[in-house]
């Protein structure tokens, strides 16, 4: 099943377009996507029983982030051996480094940014989106609190970022924009292995990132197995589990979004994200 935020409705898509799920459930079920992952036994049952005939066309710049408002978005790095090294951080034992980003920088999967003063990198990111509370689950039970999966790109203002005593990881990474999410949730049953998924950035149609999830140092499993012995993850709380190499940070010379850009970030049987790049106002007309 795919699931999509349709200006601010949850939709179920089907081949032939989007069915609304509060119209199509009778008001059973809330229209506000995020509140859907609180429920999301129940609703699986009932949307295997879903008349999804009765879909329809959508835009797709209506899409929003599968979900918008998580109580908790937690952020992963150095998750993959090749992105350490260019980084030039040592590769993590025991835990890799976590951190938040604020839930007011996501957005939806086709959008516009305004660039920050600064360096801003990209880093595309598998995104698990937490289906049911868990509190120090094993490896093996994992999957089942997985709702399912999403892209998010996690863009990074380096300057903040790696700023002062200690690094700005959570700021540096939460301007307005800078975690699109979508352009859908797709459940782990659509996917064939969903310890493989081959992911990429492109900017301006380049190639910048070519990586594969199955080079976590950290799998999906063990990251909710190991970050549950500590934090409890709620329904609808979303992972970003780390980006492989080739962000803008480790080229040489270092290279950096500017005005015009336009970044395609996609993760193979989940979709594209979309993003464009103009420079604030009070700085391009300096
Ligand atoms: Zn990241």
């Amino acid at each position: 099943m795919r699931l999509a935020n349709i200006a601010g409705r949850l939709h179920i898509l089907a081949d032939s377009g989007a069915v609304d799920v509060a119209t199509a459930s009778d008001g059973r079920f809330d229209a506000d996507p995020q509140k859907i992952y609180a429920r999301w036994t129940e609703f699986r049952i009932w949307a295997g029983t879903a008349d999804l005939a009765r879909a329809r066309p959508y835009d797709r710049e209506a899409l929003g982030a599968p979900t918008p408002l998580p109580a908790q978005l937690v952020a992963v790095g150095l998750n993959y051996r090749d992105h350490a090294t260019e980084a030039g951080f040592d590769v993590p034992d025991g835990l890799p480094p976590v951190f938040t980003k604020f839930a007011s920088s996501i957005s939806g999967p086709y959008t516009h940014i305004c660039l920050p003063k600064g360096n801003v990198d990209w880093e595309v990111e598998l995104a698990v989106v937490i289906g049911s509370t868990a509190s120090r689950v094993s490896e093996e039970q994992a999957w089942q609190h997985i709702a399912g999966y999403t892209i998010a790109q996690d863009l990074s203002e380096r300057v903040l970022q790696m700023s002062g005593p200690a690094p700005q990881f959570s700021l540096g990474k939460s301007h307005a924009g800078f975690t699109p999410l979508g352009p859908w949730l797709t459940t782990l049953d659509e996917i064939a292995d969903p310890t493989a998924l081959r992911l990429t950035t492109e900017v301006n149609g380049e190639v910048v990132q070519d990586g594969n999830t199955r080079d976590l140092l950290y799998p999906v499993p063990e990251l909710i197995a190991r970050l549950s012995r500590i934090v409890t993850l709620w329904p609808g709380d979303v992972i970003l589990t780390g980006t492989p190499s080739g962000v803008g940070m480790g080229h040489n010379p270092p290279r950096y979004l500017a005005s015009g850009d336009t970044l395609t970030t996609r993760i193979d049987g989940l979709g594209t994200l979309e993003q464009h790049f103009t420079a604030y106002p009070q700085d391009s007309a300096a």
